[in-house]
């Protein structure tokens, strides 16, 4: 097994594993077969990654690279991404059981996220303000040094790209730490980056836990901001550890977001999107749509019509020609997500359709859980106000739009949302009152690089995505030049 580890890598090369630290075995939630082992750092490799990092960031070679030349970097990480795709799609679905034509998407956008960021960086600069007096003022942006990048499982290459290419875009050097599940695809793009003539030290990735190597990246003095996205509760110890040291922290955390249906909406429609808005990724999505709120009139048609739609969901081994729904991430998660919904049927829920494993021979070895719809709960239920990240789907009845707003608000978080009506004018009112980062209209899971993103209360602090996708790592200098003294 120890032949075929992977290793870390540090300072623009592959290095071994931290002595006395396990390495982590890597397991397909497909079939629990283990795939690989790959190597990981503790305290010592962490202080010597951040320490490379830093004099990277410093030295001359990146310091005085132009924004066009680390654009070409960045434009050539893309295409180095595309030319592996295949190699980079199949590390994911080995890792975290996605279906292979969302993990093909999935590096098309990493890759399309590089040379967003490239165009960025080749076009945003520094700005000269208005003058107020006999001198010129300008804006300049500098990065802060050294990033670290921590990121989940569920994307792991959307993740990685929408904080490791408008950092690099920036001006900073990075030290990314993937989840403990999904650790290969970063290792690649470290290969890549270096491929594509990114200088040493100035991209580090650092496969470990959380518990030890995210934690000591976040503590780390060198280490001068952080973006995470992950959990509500370890974006909290991070921006407990970063208000110590006061340092920036942008945070992508979870959510529960209400997908409104109003009685006048194109009802398959939205019954489609429903289901894509869960389902998809097993529901292992921050944005999933999990508390579906559908207005009295349409409730038992659009019911009906979602429950059939789910059962009949092809949910398959992740490379089966047509799958649409591979298994959860992990055993681990999987079960997490049967006792949330077995606690609520000994509530009282209804589960409509799913609420089980498939009972097909095939997949009997794998992490699968069967796309889930719960009723007859309220909003105040605990499976209608935690965090499931599972292909589980609350479905409850609302009267107007005052009900409505009071319900969809009424939770910890506010990362997303959606709404189906034909009248734009009540859209465009409910999509205000929502405390959300994201609203769709008529439409779900739509995303682009472009716009910002983020979440509203428990759901994350900062937007990335966008040019201040760019300025997040970025601190802004004010440059004064007297017009005067020298005449
Ligand atoms: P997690 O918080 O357990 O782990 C995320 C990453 O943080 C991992 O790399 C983990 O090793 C690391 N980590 C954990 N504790 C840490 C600590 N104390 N210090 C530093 N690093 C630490 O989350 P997860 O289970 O990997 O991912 C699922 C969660 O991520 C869900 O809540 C989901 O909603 C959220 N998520 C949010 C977004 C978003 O953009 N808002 C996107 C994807 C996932």
């Amino acid at each position: 097994m120890s032949s075929t580890r992977k290793k870390l890598w540090i300072n623009g090369q592959a290095v071994d594993g931290e002595s006395g630290i396990a390495p982590l075995v890597s397991v397909n939630p497909a079939n629990g077969a283990v795939n690989y082992e790959v190597a990981t750092a503790g305290s010592t490799l962490v202080d010597a990654a951040v320490r490379n990092a830093e004099d990277a960031v410093r030295s001359k070679a990146w310091r005085q690279m132009l924004p066009p030349q680390r654009a070409a970097i960045l434009s050539r990480i893309a295409d180095g991404m595309e030319r592996r795709g295949d190699e980079l799609a199949k590390l994911q679905m080995m890792e975290n059981g996605k279906v292979w034509r969302e993990c093909q998407v999935q590096v098309k956008s990493a890759a399309a996220t590089f040379r967003y960021y490239a165009a960025v960086c080749e076009t945003t600069g520094s700005e000269v303000t208005p003058s107020r007096g006999d001198y010129l003022s300008m804006s300049v942006y500098e990065p802060y040094g050294v990033v670290a990048a921590i990121t989940p499982w569920n994307s792991p290459m959307t993740m990685e790209a929408q904080k490791v290419a408008p950092a690099l875009a920036a001006g900073n050097a990075v030290v990314l730490k993937p989840s403990e599940i999904t650790p290969s695809t970063a290792l690649v793009l470290a290969e890549i980056a270096s491929q594509a003539g990114l200088p040493a030290g100035i991209l580090n990735v650092l496969p470990g836990t959380g518990a030890l190597v995210g934690a000591a990246l976040v503590e780390h003095p060198k280490v001068r901001m952080v973006s995470f996205t992950g959990g509500t509760e370890s974006g909290r110890r991070i921006a407990e550890t970063a208000a110590r040291k006061l340092m920036p922290v942008a945070l992508e955390l979870g959510g529960k977001s209400p997908h409104i249906v109003f009685n006048d909406a194109p009802v398959d429609a939205a019954v489609a999107a429903l289901a894509g808005g869960i389902f998809e990724g097993s529901g292992q999505s921050c944005v999933a749509g999990s508390r579906a709120f559908v207005q009295r009139g349409i409730y038992d048609e659009l019911v009906t019509k979602l429950v059939a739609t789910a059962r009949a969901l092809k949910v398959d081994l992740p490379d089966a020609a047509g799958a649409e729904m591979g298994p959860l991430a992990t055993f681990t998660h999987r079960d997490k997500v049967a006792s949330m919904v077995d606690t609520a049927r000994l509530a009282g829920a209804d589960i409509l359709v799913g609420g089980h494993r498939p009972d097909v021979s095939n997949l009997a070895a794998g992490a699968y859980y069967l796309p889930t719809v719960v009723a007859g709960i309220t909003n105040q239920a605990a499976i209608a106000q935690q965090e499931i990240f599972g292909p589980v789907l609350c479905v409850i009845p609302f009267d107007d739009e005052a009900d409505l707003i009071t319900q969809a608000n009424d939770t910890a978080f506010g990362l997303a949302s959606g709404v189906w009506t034909r009248d734009y004018q009540r859209a465009w009112r409910v999509a205000r009152a929502l405390q959300a980062g994201t609203v769709w209209i008529n439409t779900y899971k739509q995303l682009s690089i472009a716009t910002p993103f983020g979440g509203f209360k428990d759901s994350g602090i900062g937007r990335e995505k966008g040019i201040n996708g760019m300025r997040l790592y970025q601190q802004a200098k004010g440059i004064y030049f007297g017009m005067s003294a020298l005449a």
